[in-house]
């Protein structure tokens, strides 16, 4: 079997003195995608940037493990160099940085023509990054960023918050192609973690498992589809009881 992508055991997160993420567990294999639905301000971003280790997050105990390397004594410039890519839910704007510049300072893969052009960024490239960009924009230079970071694992932070329909569906067209949706799981080398408060990627993108995460962990895990009906109906705290009711029918 494959090495996982990702592995995180019992992990423990805090910012600021403040534990967000509180024993946590995910496996994400080569060609998977997961979703990890969840409450506003449960700490969501907080895991994807704690992967990453960005500044401010705390690893108080557990394990981060990519390809099976523990990133325990690793920076994030290594960490993003094993191979994992993130759209960010807020990006940051930098100022004096071209999309074109921050484009060529990233760049991977041989030629980004086809997706500037699939993504409508060609008027975008002499401009300074992310700066005065709409939510529709700014998520649009994030899938841009990730086609030029070429990652084997990417973390998509809302990518439908703040965007309109047509730029939800232009950005998914593009996600699915980097997680080659087109070719048989067995073949895909790309998985990815989309985080999502509203559940609405998924008429957009197919994802393999979906997780609850809630309370500093996650609560359930299952099929992304069903689970999102039960948080419909029920809440986020529903899926609990939902996930339990089908284990014990079975
Ligand atoms: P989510 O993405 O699930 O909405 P976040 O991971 O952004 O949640 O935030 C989790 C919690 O951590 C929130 O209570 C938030 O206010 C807090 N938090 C996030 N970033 C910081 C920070 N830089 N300093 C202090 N608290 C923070
Ligand atoms: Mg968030």
């Amino acid at each position: 079997m494959d090495v996982p992508v990702l592995e995180i055991t019992d992990l423990f997160v805090s910012i600021e003195n403040k534990e967000i993420i509180k024993g946590m567990d995910l496996r994400i294999g080569k060609g998977e995608v997961h979703v990890i639905f969840g409450p506003n301000g449960s700490g969501k971003s907080t895991l994807l940037n704690a992967i990453l280790k960005l500044p401010g997050y705390s690893i108080d105990a557990g394990e981060i493990r990519v390809k099976s390397k523990n990133i325990q004594d690793m920076t994030t410039d290594e960490i993003a160099n094993m191979g994992i890519g993130m759209s960010f839910q807020h990006p940051p704007k930098i100022k004096g940085v071209t999309l074109r510049n921050f484009l060529n300072a990233i760049n991977r893969s041989e030629d980004l023509d086809d997706e500037i052009r699939a993504l409508s960024m060609e008027d975008f490239l002499e401009r300074e990054l992310n700066v005065g960009f709409s939510g529709g924009e700014l998520k649009r230079a994030e899938v841009l960023k990730l086609y030029a970071q070429n990652p084997d694992l990417l973390l998509i932070d809302e990518p439908e918050s703040g965007v309109d329909i047509e730029n939800i569906a232009v950005i998914s067209k593009a996600i699915n192609k980097i997680l080659q949706k087109e070719t048989p799981m067995k073949l895909r080398e790309r998985s990815a973690i989309i985080i999502t408060h509203t559940g609405h990627i998924l008429n957009y993108i197919d994802a393999d498992v979906g997780h609850v995460f809630m309370d500093g962990k996650i609560v359930c895990t299952g099929n992304p589809k069903s689970i999102m009906e039960d948080i419909k109906k029920l809440g986020f705290v529903g899926c609990v009881a939902a996930t339990k009711a089908e284990k014990d029918h079975t």
